[in-house]
């Protein structure tokens, strides 16, 4: 077997390294899904590395939040922070020791230098040359500073940085798995940190670094990073080291198709306002399936085949090949999401989908154990799109008692006495049933209807309201079976009494 790329799948790599610096985000899931794929598909190893290193932007439980996210969508990494593996430590606040001889060597080496530019003048200085319309931003100023002299100021104690010397000319070519070459003009490419006053690693350093002591032998990433491309190349240049295979991932799309997937105002398909939701917690307290989840980020950018929308993961893992990724951008699209959460359901063993519905009643205030769930699952699995939908289908079963507004109550052609004996005649035939299940009550009450000169429709509109109290519910007589006929028959009497107290 080979990677399709020329290396062989013994060994193969990969790995995802996001920043704690938010909750896990839609399109972190969809880079981390394909790794996860194509190290399953090769037998390689899925790593996190966790890049932590601008202390400034920590948000102290994303990493809990990426490792929920990950493990409910079922792409749990081989290695990383709290799982093991023999390339850590996998935080990179914790790997400083680690960086500290490379920035060395790179200096020792000329391909780096340390630079003492105040913030004050690095600030004047771009500000002059980006009205002057340069692209680079910093003139470079101890480029030339000679390295001993640089070495004394810093043993000196005196603040600095450690900057890469960009090469002043010439071409970088990144070849990407699935854009073929890419060619950057290094000339308009800055003279980057690698190392900050405090000594912490930036991006750039310490992700080659990393990627290099770890093993890493396929970069997949977001296409985002591509500008980042040259300055790594770069880095890998310096240090002789082999670059691994990079592929740039599309970038997931707002469903308009504009920008970033980005949290913000939309119009939902009923017209009513909606949050575009873009983080995984977000979809999983939606009640979205992970099932379903997984199906859907594995489209996006990607498809099993030209036809079939519904795979398993054996199926993706099987015929995932990172060449098969389309470049161009992906855009969400939530009413596919909406569909594919619907066939997940309508697939679910019944008491699984019963224990998966559970918190979503307890979180909607009704409460119920799972012999109550699995009594309403037939009443529910045919027709929600999310968990999140359920409660609000079935829960007057919860109520105590319902109370249908009276005009609705009423149906068109009857008025308040005759609905009232009809409910009655219901009353009288559903209390004399032998057997109470729905097949029974469905040829009781059309054999009522039919007897009172009624269509069906007519007929079973005022049982609907006085049961569920309102119009749209699951349909009646399988709503009537899971109620039972002590409730069924004291709303129907509550109904009637409610009628009869009419003028
Ligand atoms: N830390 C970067 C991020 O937040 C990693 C980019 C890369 O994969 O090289 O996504």
């Amino acid at each position: 077997m080979t990677t399709g790329t020329g290396m062989p799948a013994a060994g193969v790599r990969v790995r995802i390294a996001p920043s704690p610096t938010g909750y896990m985000h839609v399109g972190t899931a969809r880079t981390a899904l394909f790794n996860w794929l194509f190290a399953r598909q090769q037998g390689g190893a899925f790593v996190l590395r966790v890049e932590d290193t601008d202390r400034t932007r920590l948000v102290p439980d994303a990493i809990d939040d990426l490792m929920a996210g990950l493990r409910w969508l079922g792409i749990a990494p081989d290695e990383g922070p709290g799982i093991g593996g023999d390339a850590g430590p996998y935080l990179q606040s914790e790997r400083l020791a680690i960086y500290r001889p490379y920035a060395e060597r790179l200096v020792a080496e000329g391909h780096a230098y340390r630079c003492f530019c105040s913030a004050d003048r690095l600030r004047g200085v771009r500000e002059a040359r980006q009205s002057a319309g340069q692209k680079i931003g910093y003139d470079r100023h101890c480029r030339d500073l000679p390295p001993e002299a640089g070495a004394r100021r810093a043993a000196a104690g005196e603040p600095h940085v450690v900057r890469l010397k960009m090469p002043l000319a010439g071409a970088a070519t990144l070849h990407d798995v699935l854009r073929g070459a890419i060619v950057f003009d290094v000339a308009e490419i800055e003279d980057v940190v690698l190392v900050k006053t405090d000594g912490f690693p930036t991006y750039h350093f310490a992700v080659v670094v990393d990627d290099h002591l770890m093993g890493i032998t396929h970069v997949l990433r977001a296409d985002e990073w591509i500008p980042s491309a040259p300055i790594q190349l770069q880095l890998y240049a310096c240090f002789g080291w082999d670059e691994p295979v990079w592929a740039h991932l599309p970038l997931v799309l707002n469903p308009d198709g504009g920008g970033k997937m980005s949290k913000r105002k939309t119009v939902g398909p009923d017209g009513r306002p909606l949050e575009q939701m873009t983080l995984v917690r977000e979809y999983r307290a939606a009640g979205y399936l992970p099932e379903a989840m997984f199906n859907f980020l594995a489209r996006l950018g990607w498809s099993y085949s030209g036809a079939e929308e519904v795979f398993s993961r054996a199926q993706a893992i099987e015929r995932f090949r990172v060449e098969d990724v389309k470049p161009s951008p992906a855009a969400w699209n939530p009413e596919k999401l909406d569909w594919l959460n619907g066939v997940y359901i309508r697939g679910l063993e019944p008491d699984d989908l019963a224990a998966r519905l559970a918190p979503f009643f307890e979180r909607a205030g009704l409460a119920a154990d799972l012999a109550r769930l699995r009594a309403v699952v037939p009443l529910i699995q045919p027709r929600i799109e999310t968990l999140a939908d359920a409660p609000g289908l079935v829960d007057f079963l919860w109520a105590d008692a319902v109370a249908p507004a009276l005009e609705e109550l009423v149906p068109k052609g009857l008025d308040a006495a005759s609905t009232a004996g009809l409910l009655a005649a219901a009353e009288a035939t559903l209390g004399a049933l032998a057997a109470w299940d729905h097949a029974a009550i469905d040829a009781a009450l059309r054999a009522l209807a039919a007897e009172r000169g009624l269509k069906a429709g007519v007929a079973f509109q005022p049982i609907r309201l006085a049961i569920a109290g309102r119009s749209v519910a699951p349909p009646l007589f399988e709503t009537l079976e899971v109620l039972g006929r002590d409730a069924t028959l004291a709303r129907l009497a509550a109904a009637r009494a409610r009628l009869a107290a009419q003028p």
